[in-house]
């Protein structure tokens, strides 16, 4: 399969011509070109948003769930072409990135499930013969921002619950890895969800956000990316009144407890760090181990680590592709050195591997003093930083310390420890013992500097729509 150039989709069309080059991260080779939404493309996305949320709003919730799961199916039998072109140009091997749009149709059966159960209330009045209603009405189109590590699941998790709620939406898809994201919205458009309804634009990303988000048509936004950029757009979306879903940036603390299944901890956790090369944003970041088990964890791990088969996301057997742009590599080889500086101890890793692509090694740092930047920063990447704990104070007090809280996790047999890990870590998800994050039907998002709201669950349709109070007596 060839790589195909990428256009926007704008009320039902496809359109432009490419202008933006789209890399291979496994060769570094131009593998197609991307088109870049003028202003004038993104005033004609607006009327189209503002068109198709007239359409829609009126679309029975039966109807919209019936195209979206519509499109879920499409999706499916298209997983295989979406992984192909996810993995040529992000890099991800492509088992994963296959299984990226088939989850993907799996959320979307949900959320249009979910759509037809938008129930409202009715409150008991004060007064006979009065009939006080709260219904839930759409709030409007939606600005959406997605990032390139996920290019399916990031989007699809903002179109469904827009779409599910009854609201049109225009996404701006990530630049650097558009073709996957494009055939997602291929499925909407196929599975005939009306024209205007779902628009999909690319171009300087904050062009397109400072216009979009300030302009009237548009009634909320969400974005999922790093957390500086989060508290711009934040602060953008307040000034204009407008609602705001905010995925950012973590640095999940790991907390494996001396009565733990070390064994069965290494193996969740090894093999979760180094998928899709770190590039997540509930990747294990922070591991503190205790005392007692610290050594057998570590040589564990390190041992998983150097077993860990690099290589192009589509050759056989490859467990962990490039990452996904250049920025990454600087980035992880600055952290890397300036925690070995400080006194932090490299086992594995440290390097990026060959001289075409962005390939690097599966990386583990052991000791790292607090003042390292990668105790503070996400590192996005293939590195792991293990230290130590002695009491379970200890423990807490380092999950808790930075300012982030998306996700975290713990391992312990101890049942009283892992009812109070629940209680005491600062943190939108928490998995104990195992990893059971972001299904369709459980909350996604984080606390403090991770960002608001949550994309997962019946929660995540709430910020798609307005309470709204209706109250009549008899005439
Ligand atoms: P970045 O901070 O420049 O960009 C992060 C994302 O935000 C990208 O998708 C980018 O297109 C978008 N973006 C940047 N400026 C924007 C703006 N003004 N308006 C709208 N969108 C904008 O950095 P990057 O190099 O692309 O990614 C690096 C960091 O971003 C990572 O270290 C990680 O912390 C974070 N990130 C987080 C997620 C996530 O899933 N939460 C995904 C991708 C990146």
């Amino acid at each position: 399969m060839t790589y195909p150039d990428t256009q926007l989709f704008i009320d039902g069309e496809w359109t432009g011509t490419a202008q933006i080059d789209v890399i291979n991260p496994s060769t570094g080779e131009r593998i197609g070109g991307l088109a870049k939404a003028s202003t004038a493309d993104l005033d004609r996305a607006l009327a189209a948003a503002e068109k198709g949320f007239a359409t829609w709003r009126k679309t029975s919730a039966f109807e919209r769930c019936a195209i979206m799961r519509k499109a879920a199916q499409i999706l499916r039998e298209r997983a295989e072409d979406a992984g192909r072109m996810m993995t040529l140009e992000q890099g991800k091997p492509f088992a994963e990135a296959k299984g990226e749009a088939m989850s993907a149709a799996d959320l979307i059966d949900w959320f249009a499930e979910e759509g037809r159960r938008a129930y409202g209330r009715i409150i008991p009045a004060r007064i006979p013969g009065v009939y006080q209603l709260v219904v839930k009405e759409p709030v409007g189109p939606v600005a959406a921002f997605t990032p390139w590590n996920f290019p399916i699941n990031q989007a699809v998790r903002k179109i469904s619950a827009a779409l599910a709620a009854g609201c049109s939406i225009i996404v701006k898809g990530p630049e650097e890895t558009p073709a996957s994201c494009a055939e997602l919205i291929r499925a909407f458009a196929d599975a005939g969800v009306p024209a205007g309804v779902v628009n999909l634009v690319y171009g300087d990303p904050a062009e397109v956000s400072s216009y979009l988000i300030p302009h009237p048509v548009i009634r909320k936004m969400s974005f999922t990316g790093s957390t500086p950029v989060g508290k711009q757009l934040a602060g953008l979306a307040g000034q204009h009144m407008k609602r705001a879903t905010m995925e950012l940036g973590g640095h999940a603390p790991v907390l494996v407890f001396e009565d733990a299944d070390v064994t069965g901890a290494v193996n969740f956790m090894a093999a979760f760090k180094y998928r899709n090369a770190g590039q997540v944003c509930t990747s294990p970041t922070r591991f503190v181990v205790q005392d007692g088990v610290f050594d057998p964890f570590v040589s564990q791990f390190v041992d998983y680590a150097k077993g860990v088969k690099v290589g192009d996301g589509m050759a056989e057997g490859t467990q962990m592709g490039p990452l996904a742009n250049d920025r990454r590599v600087t980035a992880i080889e600055t952290l890397i050195k300036d925690a070995v500086e400080r006194g932090g101890k490299l086992l594995t890793g440290g390097h990026r591997i060959g001289n075409h692509g962005n390939f690097f090694e599966p990386s583990v740092l052991v000791d790292v003093p607090l003042d390292a930047r990668v105790m503070s920063e996400e590192p996005f990447g293939p590195l792991a930083v293990i230290n130590r704990f002695s009491t379970y104070a200890e423990a807490i007090e380092e999950a808790n310390r930075l300012p982030f809280g998306l996700s975290a996790y713990a391992f312990t047999r101890s049942q009283l420890t892992a009812q109070k890990l629940a209680e005491d870590v600062e943190s939108g998800m928490m998995s104990i013992n195992h990893i059971g994050l972001a299904f369709p039907e459980v909350p996604f998002g984080g606390v403090k500097e991770s960002g608001y709201g949550t994309e997962g669950g019946a929660d995540a349709l709430e910020p798609y729509l307005v309470a709204k109070y209706v109250t009549q007596a008899n005439a």
